[in-house]
């Protein structure tokens, strides 16, 4: 059996970030990854400056593809706008990696797959023992399931779908473009160019609202392909677009039951008017790691609600009875 203070499933942001701040400050941690680093996670890669910031990452420092963006060129069912403001672009498959190794913490591929509480901790898979158990496997996180999803069930109507692909072109446009509620998407499709060669095209948009439509998040995803080859964004591709779903915020600060945290997708977390999850990952990562190192309440209510909307446009979501759990 291999101990450690702290056992922390899932090497994604939040897991890297809370990694980090506990390896920082003395606390023996092991990272439970399924997949071998580096790994593909899709996602547009889009930070606005603060990430950085929280992770004190200086952008100079930053050893690999960081593309800055002075404004968003922002599209509302046909009404174009730039909003400026300083954003960044990262891809993935490096930053994630990266933060890993950065964070000093050792990775163990494993699959978790059955956790158990037990006398003083929590023993995972019978192979490794915490006293302290952090979930940040995102949305099929197994500390999620085990020990959360009665008191923090997540609202289907929080639950947003994607399809999306990252991949190396030649672009000719280096805007950042995010198309809202075209052809009644309830969401938005973005084209992110990136420096060092690549480009991520993709779509997301609210579950329950497409089904309620009869619609489906492919249907949308074939109209940003036709979009894209339109406006001469990106020519003659063969698309293999994969998908991913996941939860907005909902209102509810059930994220700690006894010595056991989730946090990022795990907590459900992405912000609720552009599904930007890699900020709210590494802050709840923080605050759960600073719960452990100095007792303080793990609360995520600092962490913002959206992003570029105010909050009060959205609805608060309590936990209700209409529930789908992953
Ligand atoms: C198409 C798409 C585009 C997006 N674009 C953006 C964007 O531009 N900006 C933004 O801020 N957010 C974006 N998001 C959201 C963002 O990707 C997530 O919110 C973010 O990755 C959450 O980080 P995390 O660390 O909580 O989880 P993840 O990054 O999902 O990491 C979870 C980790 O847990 C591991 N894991 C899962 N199950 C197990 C298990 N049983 N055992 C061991 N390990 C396990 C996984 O392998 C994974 O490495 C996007 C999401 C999608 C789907």
């Amino acid at each position: 059996m291999i101990k450690t203070d702290v056992l922390i499933v899932g090497g994604g942001p939040a897991g890297a970030a809370c990694a980090w701040y506990l390896q920082r400050h003395n606390v023996e941690c092991l990272v439970l990854d399924r997949e071998p680093f580096p790994r593909v996670k899709l996602c547009a890669g889009w930070i606005p400056p603060d990430v950085l910031a929280d992770l004190e990452i200086q952008p100079d420092a930053y050893p690999h593809s960081l593309t800055v963006f002075t404004s968003l060129r922002i599209a509302v069912r046909g009404l174009h706008f730039s909003l400026p403001g300083r954003q960044y672009a990262i891809r993935r498959v490096e930053f994630d990696h990266w933060l890993l190794q950065r964070s000093g913490v050792p990775l163990v591929t494993h699959h978790v797959r059955a956790i158990e509480r037990v006398e003083g901790g929590y023993v995972v898979d019978g192979a490794f023992f915490a006293r302290y158990l952090v979930g940040a496997g995102g949305t099929h996180c197994p500390v999620y399931r085990t020990f959360f999803q009665d008191v923090h069930p997540r609202a289907s109507d929080t639950l947003i779908v994607t399809q999306e692909e990252e991949f190396p072109y030649a672009y000719s446009d280096p805007h950042c473009y995010l198309w809202f509620m075209e052809h009644r998407l309830p969401g938005y499709a973005w084209y992110v160019p990136k420096s060092g060669g690549y480009v991520n095209v993709g779509v997301g948009g609210m579950a329950e609202t497409l089904k309620a439509n009869g619609d489906t998040i492919k249907r949308h995803w074939e109209a940003l392909v036709e979009k894209l080859a339109r406006r001469g964004l990106v020519r003659d591709y063969s698309f293999t677009p994969k998908g991913h779903s996941y939860y907005l915020r909902q209102d509810s600060n059930a994220l700690r039951v006894d010595n056991a945290f989730v946090v990022g997708d795990a907590a459900g977390l992405a912000t609720r008017d552009m599904g930007e999850g890699i900020g709210p990952a590494v802050k709840s990562g923080l605050l759960a790691a600073q719960a452990i190192v100095h007792g303080t309440p793990y609360c995520v209510d600092t962490i913002r609600r959206c992003s570029l909307l105010p909050a009060w446009l959205f609805k608060v979501h309590p936990r209700r009875p209409k529930v789908k759990n992953s």
